[in-house]
């Protein structure tokens, strides 16, 4: 498929949110003004809808969201693009009443102690007050304000890294469910510094996190209180109509005929005679490119890239992923026992439950469901489950109603189940990631006019991605302004 003469043309592959928010920014005025030539954009995603590992069903008054709930606010990128996108009127927050969590011990549920975020607790009381630690977990706990600093610059495991400050049982009965949630991943393997390097920074800076989180905690308390009132949202925000209404709004700021669906590409080839790139379809057919940005899951652009460089391939292929289920359940209120009184509960692995999570979703986000009845999402599979993934639909949800009974008092069958399935969707960002990334982009150096975005790089969280999706775009802008001889048809 030619080129408007006059033109670049750039082809995004992948619409999920990291390629639709790349897509949207060079489109954007401020990169339109600075180009040179007109733009010729082509986004490309082989599935029939666009979003990715963000999707949302709506049924019978409920909002079910296959993914992503939400996202963080303490990383601006995603707030931005909402705002951006004339989405302010849309956030909606969590409810404030009910901010706590649960984690199992022994089959019940036990709130996450006051003040513990991810692995920092910022109150100790709570903590000490707790039935989830033995005395003796306690009393290590304790003794993290005297672990040395660590002086080593070798890289770290998450395991291991929160079983050296805080001892093995904050590990297994906090630590592992709560990081376990967001990545499903197994913390053995999992690298600190490309998770969760605010941890061992604290740890580098004060010497101890309790110390570095009650000090963050009594600072943040005072600005807040010098602060005048303003629009200040809570940590996380989610979308009134659904999370799929980003995805849905930045396909809609995309120039009319610029998206297509339903087309898989098969494989990404340089020009002979040309810097052009060609982008073969599934169906054979060609598309000339100067730029390409590649947005779909590493092993997917792995497969692309390989005819024409296998040791990039090979090396995308380095970056392990991980399948898991989100099962979003309905029932009528008065079926549930537990009061959910909270967000939801995290299950540790020690617990050895068919489970690693579940949110109480409609009370998170009260508009989820109708007034009379709850939605709850399970989720399951991850690195530490993975037989879970492999099994049908009806096995799945015969586990999922037995586990609400036993943990949560759900009486009866529910008023109906739907099962998400996120096939090597989530990469595992294990020890050496970063080195990992750094050689895959030392191998992309040698390829001007290929640029590689998504989850697999710099974090999975929908803020990480939009942050690098923008900035590829950037990337991609300058690179046609610098080259401008190559787009001649
Ligand atoms: C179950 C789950 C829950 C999550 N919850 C949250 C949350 O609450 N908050 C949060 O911040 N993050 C969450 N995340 C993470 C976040 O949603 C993802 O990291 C992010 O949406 C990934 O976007 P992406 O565009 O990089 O990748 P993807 O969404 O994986 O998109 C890649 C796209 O490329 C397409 N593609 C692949 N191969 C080809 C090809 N050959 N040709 C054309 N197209 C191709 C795919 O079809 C897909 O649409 C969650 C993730 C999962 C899996």
């Amino acid at each position: 498929m030619e080129r408007v003469v006059g033109s670049d043309r750039v082809v995004v592959i992948g619409a999920g949110l990291s390629g639709l928010a790349a897509a949207h920014r060079l489109v954007s005025p401020a990169a339109r003004l600075s180009a040179r030539r007109p733009l010729d954009l082509m986004v490309l995603e082989a599935r029939d809808r666009t979003g990715g590992a963000i999707w949302t069903n709506r049924r019978d008054g409920f909002t079910l969201e296959g993914g992503a709930d939400s996202f963080i606010t303490n990383k601006p990128a995603a707030l931005d693009l909402c705002r951006e996108l004339g989405l302010a009127g849309h956030l909606i927050e969590t409810d404030a009443s009910r901010r706590r969590s649960f984690v199992i011990r022994d089959g019940r549920l036990l709130p996450v102690p006051e003040g513990f975020v991810m692995m920092a607790p910022s109150k100790l009381w709570p903590v000490l007050a707790s039935p989830l630690l033995s005395l003796r977990g306690k009393m290590r706990f304790l003794m993290e304000r005297f672990v040395p600093r660590r002086d080593e610059s070798t890289e770290e495991s998450l395991a291991a890294f929160v079983r050296r400050r805080f001892g093995r049982e904050v590990l297994e009965r906090l630590v592992q469910p709560l990081v376990g949630g967001i990545y499903t991943a197994d913390p053995n393997e999992l690298s600190i510094d490309a998770t969760l390097s605010q941890f061992p920074e604290m740890e580098r800076q004060h010497g101890s996190l309790i110390k570095a989180a009650i000090r963050n905690a009594r600072l943040t308390r005072q600005k807040n209180d010098r602060t005048d009132s303003g629009a200040r949202y809570g940590l996380f925000l989610s979308l009134d109509e659904g999370m799929d209404l980003l995805p849905k709004t930045l396909e809609a700021s995309l120039p009319a005929g610029s998206l297509r669906t339903n087309t898989p590409v098969r494989r990404l080839l340089k020009s002979e005679h040309t810097n052009d790139w060609r982008v073969e379809l599934l169906d054979g057919t060609t598309i000339q490119a100067s730029a390409v940005i590649l947005a779909a899951e590493a092993h997917a652009s792995a497969r692309l890239i390989d005819p024409c460089d296998q040791e990039l391939a090979r090396l995308l292929r380095t970056i392990p992923y991980a399948s898991s289920l989100v099962v979003n359940v309905a029932y009528k209120r008065n079926a549930i026992k537990h009061p959910l009184n909270g967000f939801g509960v995290v299950v540790p692995a020690i617990e050895e439950r068919p489970i690693l999570a579940v949110s109480f979703t409609s009370v998170k986000f009260p508009g989820r469901a109708p007034a009379d009845s709850v939605l709850l999402r399970v989720f399951l599979g991850g690195a530490l489950q993975p037989e879970m993934f492999e099994l049908d639909d009806e096995t799945i949800s015969s586990v999922v109603e037995q586990e609400l009974g036993e943990l949560l008092g759900a009486r009866g069958a529910p008023l109906f189940m739907d099962i998400s399935r996120h096939s090597r969707s989530m990469p595992q960002y294990i020890l050496g990631h970063r080195a990992r990334v750094a050689s895959i982009r030392d191998q992309v150096k040698l390829h001007p006019g290929l640029f590689l975005t998504g989850n697999a790089f710099d974090g999975v969280g929908i803020p990480d991605c939009i942050r690098g999706a923008q900035e590829k775009a950037d990337a991609v802008s300058a690179f046609l302004s610098a080259n401008p001889g190559m787009a001649a048809a």
